[in-house]
Order: C-alpha cells, then sequence, then structure tokens
C-alpha cells in the first residue's frame, strides 16, 4: 500500500526506532507514546483493520502477541501491559494498517 505510513515504515522509507523486525513482523517506539512503555506490533502484511484478519492471518496475529511479550518482557513490563487493537475510526483507529499497541509501565491506565 502506498499511501500506508506503517507500510512506509516497513519498506524505510519513514524513520522508525524499531525494537523488532523479522520476515513477517516490525516492533517500533509509538510516535507519541501514552506511557513509559508504548510500542507498536505490526505485520509487514497489509491489513488495514482487526475486522479484516482472515484465516489464514491467523498465524501471523498470534505471533504479534508473541513478540509483544517477548519485547515487553525485554523493556521491563512484563508485569504491566496492555494490548490494545483500535478497529475503525470511531473506536480511535487512525493508522489503517493493523497494529497492536503495547502499552507499559502505569498500571491500570482506563475504566476497561
Ligand atoms: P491508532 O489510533 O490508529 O490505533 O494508533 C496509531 C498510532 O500510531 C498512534 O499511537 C500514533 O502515535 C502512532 N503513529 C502514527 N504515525 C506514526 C509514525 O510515523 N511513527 C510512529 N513511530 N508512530 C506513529
Ligand atoms: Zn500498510
Amino acid at each position: 500500500m502506498t499511501d500506508c505510513i506503517f507500510c512506509k515504515i516497513i519498506a524505510g522509507e519513514i524513520p522508525a526506532k524499531k525494537l523488532y523486525e523479522d520476515e513477517d513482523v516490525l516492533a517500533f517506539w509509538d510516535i507519541s507514546p501514552q506511557a513509559p512503555v508504548h510500542f507498536l506490533v505490526i505485520p509487514k502484511k497489509h491489513i488495514p483493520r482487526p475486522v479484516d484478519v482472515t484465516e489464514p492471518d491467523e498465524r501471523l496475529t498470534g505471533k504479534l502477541l508473541r513478540i509483544a511479550a517477548q519485547m515487553a518482557k525485554e523493556n521491563g513490563v512484563e508485569d504491566d501491559y496492555r494490548a490494545i487493537f483500535n478497529n475503525g475510526a470511531k473506536a480511535g483507529q487512525v493508522v489503517f494498517h493493523l497494529h497492536m499497541h503495547i502499552i507499559g509501565g502505569k498500571g491500570r491506565p482506563w475504566p476497561m
């Protein structure tokens, strides 16, 4: 997707502070952190929203969880993080490339 900001980060056209990268997945620090630890874990495949995930994506989406946990451990929030997917503009999704927010080190941030 040429007009997708996260595809541009994957392609190296826009810089990002990366935590992890392999052939399927990229994790990078959120540009506007909402907690002491706030990073995003994304598939390299352009999937617009969580609701667009299909059965062939199951392994990939499971990997997002595993890599997120690994990066949470490495960044000291093993016991204090939330994993959030926003789906749709009304739910606050701004970037339409599937991403998991890992927000940690803040205790329970919202009444949810
Ligand atoms: P959403 O609201 O779509 O769930 O979250 C998008 C997230 O991407 C926001 O937390 C925002 O700060 C982050 N973001 C948007 N553009 C960039 C960027 O160019 N670089 C980085 N590192 N994060 C970004
Ligand atoms: Zn994309």
